[in-house]
């Protein structure tokens, strides 16, 4: 067969040689031992925990190196990209401090722009042609359902499903056959003519999961598509050739692709990268571990971290500590530090599933909130609202010094024991809307009403904003008396059938009318916040 003359009927045209592609994406020149990793998202508007995974590990393991991360967005599985979707992923990871060096809408070093494949096909196209020209990548005509019949006939016969050896049907098409085919018009995807063998084995050195052996390739896939766009096998060869890339690392689910991969690399000409496949994130869910799923779980979301406002170093921090097994001894003993200087190793990294726990990633949540100093918890809170909060939270902030005496009651900012109540902003800013706001609900008191305006009536006649702590609390003692509550504990405790409560049961009328909660902080520091006028107007409030 002339292969030259049916690749030009397939491919018409002049495309450059291989020969000026390796000039025009050369080498790179970084120092020995400098990775060049990438992320290879599609643009479905969907970014998810797994994509931060790898990109914390891609990142780490370029930058610690010395080496390259770039974004190249692999589009050729979609009809239409989703608008934005490109700038989500960046806007997402950049949250958590992930920085791409190049590519698509980023720029950096255009020699080995661009990186949408959707603007590549030039050069997929001059390599399926050369493949054509060698005899090693045919023309396939079969159609969707000719497909399907051969899966059908394959799961029947027990046979691995899929077009290869002598299901290979267009493999051996004579040149009669296909020019007749060709001047129908039927359309074709370009095959790859494999010459693998499944009975041979390929031992192969992942970078995570360690030696593994696979078998030989012997599926004839598709590289180009009826419409001359790429497959992901076929994209994934030539752009992590072209740029340079050194190590992918990639989800665990491509290791089963690995031998085809292998085998478009030997055929193609070029020198294979390192591969790493990174385990999936797992959830528990009762008895079993599933992959979290994007239907059940909305943590699998990345949205879903800035939204409630969860503290991107926490997050980090935790998937850190599910990527490297030694990081969280690490982080112990250097809990100040940078945690770019974690010497993250891509061997240390989990070979089976990692667990994704949310009670774990809140806890550290809530222990990485408390050591941010004043100003930064001021800023973090603020920068979430101005994203996700309402107005009214907006307008918190603008009065520094009753924000600060706020936090400094609920949080423990600027003093020396930090409380932990807090996981997200969104959190925080919740529990702290009663100072800012009066509160419409109230949780209910667990007294009369003719107890409770009575108790709120003795509160006011004797209140002054000026009393300290000790003697506010002595008004409040004589308050629970007046009205046949124990104002001493112990008493109460002794005999509790002579009273109708203690002073904790009036201190409580006191915070739900102020507050709308039965649980607060100090309530004397609360209403020093708030000043005499507000809690006059909101005890008043409550007196019905
Ligand atoms: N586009 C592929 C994906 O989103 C990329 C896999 C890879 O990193 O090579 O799964």
């Amino acid at each position: 067969m002339n292969f030259h003359a049916l690749a030009e009927r397939l491919l018409p045209g002049d495309y450059p040689s291989p020969a000026f592609y390796e000039e025009k994406y050369p080498a790179r020149t970084l120092p020995k031992g400098a990775e060049v990793t990438r992320l290879a998202p599609s643009p479905t508007g969907f970014i998810h925990l797994g994509n931060l995974f790898a990109a914390i590990a891609n990142e780490r393991i370029a930058h610690r190196s010395g080496g390259v991360l770039y974004l190249r967005i692999e589009d050729t599985d979609l009809k239409r990209k989703v608008d934005g979707a490109v700038e989500a992923v960046i806007s997402a990871l950049k949250y958590f401090d992930i920085q791409f060096d190049e590519g698509a809408e980023i720029g950096g070093n255009e020699t080995y722009a661009p990186w949408y494949q959707r603007q590549r096909a030039e050069i997929y196209r001059a390599f399926a042609k050369k493949l054509i020209e060698e005899g090693r990548a045919y023309p396939c005509f079969c159609t969707e359902e000719d497909l399907s019949a051969l899966r059908d006939e394959q799961t029947k016969n027990k046979e691995i499903t899929g077009y290869y050896g002598k299901y290979a049907k267009c493999r051996n098409l004579s040149e009669e056959e296909i020019y007749k085919n060709l001047d129908e018009g039927k359309p074709f995807v370009v095959r790859l003519r494999s010459l693998g063998n499944p009975e041979n084995k390929i031992k192969f050195h992942d970078e995570i999961k360690g030696d593994v052996t696979v078998t030989e390739n012997d599926q004839d896939v598709v590289i180009l598509k009826s419409d001359g766009i790429p497959t992901y096998h076929f994209a994934h060869a030539i752009d992590d050739h072209f740029m340079r890339t050194t190590l992918v690392l990639r989800g665990e689910e491509w290791l089963a692709s690995l031998p085809i991969h292998i085998e478009l690399f030997d055929a193609l000409g070029f020198t294979r990268p390192r591969y790493g496949h990174n385990c999936s994130l797992m959830k528990q869910d009762g008895e079993t571990r599933r992959k979290l799923s994007k239907r059940k779980d909305p943590e699998l979301s990345l949205e879903f971290y800035r939204k409630e406002g969860y503290f991107a170093r926490a997050v980090k921090v935790y998937m850190l500590t599910l990527l490297n097994s030694n990081f969280e001894e690490w982080y112990l003993k250097n809990p100040d530090a940078d945690l770019n200087d974690f010497p993250f190793k891509a061997e240390k990294m989990s070979k089976s599933g990692a667990l994704f726990d949310l009670d774990k990633l809140n806890d550290v949540s809530k222990n990485e909130l408390a050591r941010l100093s004043v100003e930064e918890t001021i800023s973090f809170l603020q920068n979430w609202a101005n994203e996700f909060g309402t107005e009214k939270q907006r307008q918190y902030f603008s009065d520094e010094g009753k924000l600060q005496a706020v936090l400094a009651l609920c949080m423990g900012i600027g003093g020396k024991k930090r409380r932990k109540d807090f996981t997200t902003a969104s959190q925080a800013m919740e529990f702290i809307k009663f100072f800012f706001e009066r509160p419409v609900l109230h949780e209910s008191y667990r007294v009369t009403d003719a107890d409770k305006r009575s108790i709120l009536n003795g509160f006011l006649s004797r209140y002054n904003a000026a009393d300290d702590a000790q003697v506010w609390f002595s008004k409040v003692k004589e308050i629970a008396a007046e009205n046949g509550f124990a104002a001493e504990m112990k008493d109460y405790k002794a005999n509790p059938e002579n009273y109708k409560g203690s002073v904790a049961d009036v201190a409580e009328v006191l915070r739900i009318a102020t507050t709308g909660r039965a649980n607060t902080p100090d309530l004397w520091t609360i209403q020093q916040i708030l000043g005499e006028g507000e809690v006059r107007a909101r005890i008043q409030g409550e007196i019905v």
